[in-house]
This record gives structure tokens, C-alpha cells and sequence, in this order.
């Protein structure tokens, strides 16, 4: 089946996105770095395989090389399934995701999900990028204004509906996801048939 990928560092809230998304329970606040070879789920009703790749970054407990070792694992799935995978869905934490890109900035450090979305994008993956836990965020739009700007995508967010889609995954509050997603599988399916 087509498969929708879901990447992201730890804590960004994947685990809870994943349960809302597939209706499954998932082991969230448990043991970082333990669950972690790709998950799949079905994705009803929608017929696409979910994989839940493991969460990467920083994790109290685990040790840099087992940092790097998944950060290859997860490289490594998608180079060999890009082919096979509809929409790749990036989730930051919409709370810390500046704070974070711009304390690894610098001559010669990529921050990880800059450097994730930018990878995803040259394998020709359509890429979304969930901003999680909208609910904590006040200045929603200079927010994601200023997360287009370090992605490399010109502002005002709202011309990137494609691509930037704020939600809440505690609240269940998807839609700008689900549309996102969605926008991209017509697209697909539009190109299929010409
Ligand atoms: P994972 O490590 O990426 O799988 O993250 P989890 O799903 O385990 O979530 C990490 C923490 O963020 C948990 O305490 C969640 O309750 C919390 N969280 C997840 N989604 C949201 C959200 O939309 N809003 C808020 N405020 N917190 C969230």
C-alpha cells in the first residue's frame, strides 16, 4: 500500500498525532529511544500504510552514538522507500521550533529539521511540515511566518497551506493536516492519469 511517513524529533508529540490519526495507542512519555524500528498502521479510513519512524534528536538517557545510529536508520528508510511513499509529514513542536532551529545555526551546523525537510524535499518526497502544540503558541502567524523564513520559504505562511499546517494533536485539532495531506494525494492522483 501507499505509505504516509511520519519524522520528527523526540517530544514534538508524534506518539499522540499517531494515536489521533490512526485511533491505535501508542506508548507516549515512555523510554526515549527504545521504541523505535518503523511502525506501520493502517490509516482508515484512508488506504495508506501510517510509519512512525523513530523520534531523533536530543534524549535524556541515550547516548550520542545512538543518537547518530538513528539518525542513519532513519536516512536509510528513506532513501530506499521514497519511491513508495506519498507524503512525508515532518512534526516540530511549534512552541520551541525557532529556539531550537536558531541555537543550531551556524557556519557549519544544519539544524535537524531544517536539514530533514530540505533531504526529504531533494528525495522528491512531498513534504508537510505539522507545527505541533498550537495551543501553547499566542503569536501564531509571526510564528509560522518565521518558520517559513528557516525553511527557506518566503512569508507569509499562508501561501504555504501545502506545506506549513498548524495543529494541536492533545486537541485533536488536524484539519489544516488533514488538508495538507490530502492536497497532496489529488495531486498525485492527477498525475497518474496524464
Ligand atoms: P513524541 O516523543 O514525539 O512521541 O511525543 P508525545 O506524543 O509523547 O508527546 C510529548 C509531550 O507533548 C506529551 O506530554 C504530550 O501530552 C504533549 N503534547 C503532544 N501534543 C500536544 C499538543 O498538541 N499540545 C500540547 N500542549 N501538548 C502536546
Amino acid at each position: 500500500a501507499a505509505e504516509v511517513v511520519l519524522v520528527g524529533r523526540s517530544n514534538v508529540g508524534k506518539s499522540t498525532l499517531m494515536r489521533e490519526l490512526t485511533g491505535h495507542s501508542f506508548d507516549t512519555g515512555g523510554k526515549p529511544g527504545v521504541t523505535r524500528s518503523p511502525n506501520h498502521y493502517d490509516w482508515a479510513p484512508e488506504d495508506f500504510v501510517i510509519t512512525d519512524l523513530p523520534g531523533f534528536g536530543f534524549m535524556s538517557g541515550v547516548d550520542e552514538d545512538h543518537r547518530e545510529q538513528i539518525k542513519t536508520d532513519i536516512v536509510r528508510y528513506l532513501e530506499e522507500y521514497a519511491e513508495n511513499v506519498l507524503v512525508a509529514i515532518l512534526v516540530v513542536d511549534g512552541k520551541s521550533v525557532i529556539d531550537i532551529i536558531d541555537r543550531h545555526s551556524g557556519p557549519d551546523e544544519i539544524p535537524y529539521d531544517v536539514e530533514m525537510f530540505h533531504f526529504l524535499r531533494d528525495l522528491g518526497v512531498p513534504t508537510v511540515v505539522a507545527v505541533n502544540k498550537m495551543d501553547k503558541v499566542d503569536d501564531v502567524d509571526d510564528r509560522l511566518d518565521d518558520l517559513c523564513d528557516r525553511l527557506g520559504l518566503l512569508p507569509p505562511w499562508k501561501q504555504w497551506r501545502e506545506t506549513i499546517a498548524p495543529i494541536s494533536a492533545k486537541r485533536g485539532q488536524l484539519e489544516p493536516l488533514d488538508e495538507a495531506v490530502r492536497a497532496h494525494l489529488h495531486e498525485q492522483q492527477r498525475d497518474d492519469l496524464f
